[in-house]
């Protein structure tokens, strides 16, 4: 049966709020209109959203969800069986859903769980939002998080890796351009695969209808990444000039995870953060603040992601990042723009989801307030109200008396 959700505010994801409403009908999203709706059947079902908003379902474009994202997350990977890795991996991703994400990347996981997790959530057995997937990372030998690593060397072993991921089952290949804050012994700036073995992997990608994205920090490492053709340069933290010209001319999208380097600088050694992380994370904080903004200026297409499972980027708090992109200077309104339609489209998603359309799939949250207002609200579990994916309702809390 139908249901009508009246008399609230509806952010469409596409730039515009306005006081309407939204018609859901099973899955999909049957009408949305300004004002009141037009003539309703008696067997529809009214809900009244007054000074509520009703968004589309927000995505986050880099997740961990088999890391809990404590102080050193490679000790807990090293100490999970793959069986106790998907139970963490289901309880994450129900934690994800209630702070209103109903679509997430899951970059990087190992032993075939995060695939594990999709057919378990496909039976109807746990809970998640949508997922899009990239089993292994594909990285050079020794390259950042080969822990989780399909490791490849030469255009002809990463080509035969990204195909390897693919037949898995991901649906997105995710390469390595540059060492990481999280591996000993590799400098942030450090290039790793090369443009040419990149290459080799993402035209598999693309070949299969699938997307691919780079780890990138360092200006060589991310303009190798862009000039292989990659989707989306996932931290960018040394973003220079000139790589911003590539990033603008080749239409790569920028998923910043400032809370990643962010929750590092704040909490540090004091909270268990190995030295070097910290170390690492301060030399880049700086530089990622001032690059992101100069890449928002200059019109680089963005999309939301978090690094969540890295130390203190933890699942349930993705929305830490929307508030992030609004104090770097994004409007209210564009950071959930960049966290719905902008995401769907780096996911390739877009025809299905990312705004309140008729004919998208009825993915959408309810918050109570105006986040257009307070952006910060959303960081408020208790003001998200209800979370659809697919017209199926996940989440539902009472307003609070205010
Ligand atoms: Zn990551």
């Amino acid at each position: 049966m139908p249901v009508a959700y009246v008399n609230g505010q509806v952010i469409d994801g596409r730039g515009k709020a306005f006081t309407g409403y939204v018609i859901v009908d099973q899955d999909k999203i049957a009408e949305v209109g300004q004002g009141a709706p037009p003539a309703l059947a008696e067997s529809i079902v009214r809900k009244d959203l007054t000074a509520k908003s009703i968004l589309p379902g927000l995505i986050d474009c880099h997740v961990h969800l088999r890391s809990d994202g404590l102080a050193d997350p490679r000790a807990q990977q090293a100490g999970d069986t793959d069986a106790v890795a998907l139970l963490r991996s289901a309880r994450n991703a129900r934690r994800t859903l209630e702070c209103g994400v109903t679509t997430i990347r899951d970059c990087g996981s190992r032993g075939g769980i995060d695939f594990a997790l999709r057919t378990a959530s496909q039976q109807g057995l746990c809970p998640t939002p949508r997922l899009v997937l990239s089993g292994l990372i594909v990285c050079m030998t020794g390259g950042h998080g080969w822990q989780l690593g399909h490791e490849a060397d030469g255009p002809d072993a990463v080509r035969r890796a990204a195909r390897t991921q693919i037949k898995l089952g991901a649906d997105n290949v995710k390469l390595i351009a540059s060492g990481g804050i999280l591996s000993p012994g590799s400098e942030i700036g450090a290039p790793q695969f090369t443009a040419e073995e990149m290459r080799a992997a993402v035209e598999e990608a693309h070949a299969a209808g699938k997307i691919s994205c780079a780890h990138a920090h360092g200006a060589t490492a991310i303009k190798n990444a862009v000039k292989a053709g990659v989707d989306s340069v996932e931290h960018g933290y040394l973003l220079d000039d000139e790589g911003i010209e590539l990033m603008l001319q080749r239409g790569t999208y920028l998923v910043a995870t400032s809370a990643a380097v962010r929750n590092v600088v704040k909490h540090g050694t004091g909270a268990g953060v190995r030295p070097d992380v910290v170390r690492k994370a301060q030399s880049a904080i700086d530089q990622h603040i001032a690059s992101f903004k100069k890449a928002h200026k200059a019109g680089v297409k963005l999309a939301m992601g978090t690094d969540t499972g890295v130390p203190y980027t933890q699942h349930g708090n993705n929305l830490d990042e929307v508030v992030y992109l609004v104090e770097m200077g994004l409007t209210p309104m564009e950071a959930l723009s960049v966290t719905t339609i902008h995401a769907a489209k780096l996911l390739k998603m877009d025809d299905r989801i990312g705004s309140l359309e008729a004919g998208k799939l009825a993915d959408f949250v309810i918050v109570d307030g105006d986040p257009l207002k307070d952006i910060s609200m959303l960081q408020d579990k208790s003001r998200i109200l209800t979370v659809a994916v697919g017209g199926q309702v996940m989440v539902e809390r009472e307003a609070a008396k205010r």
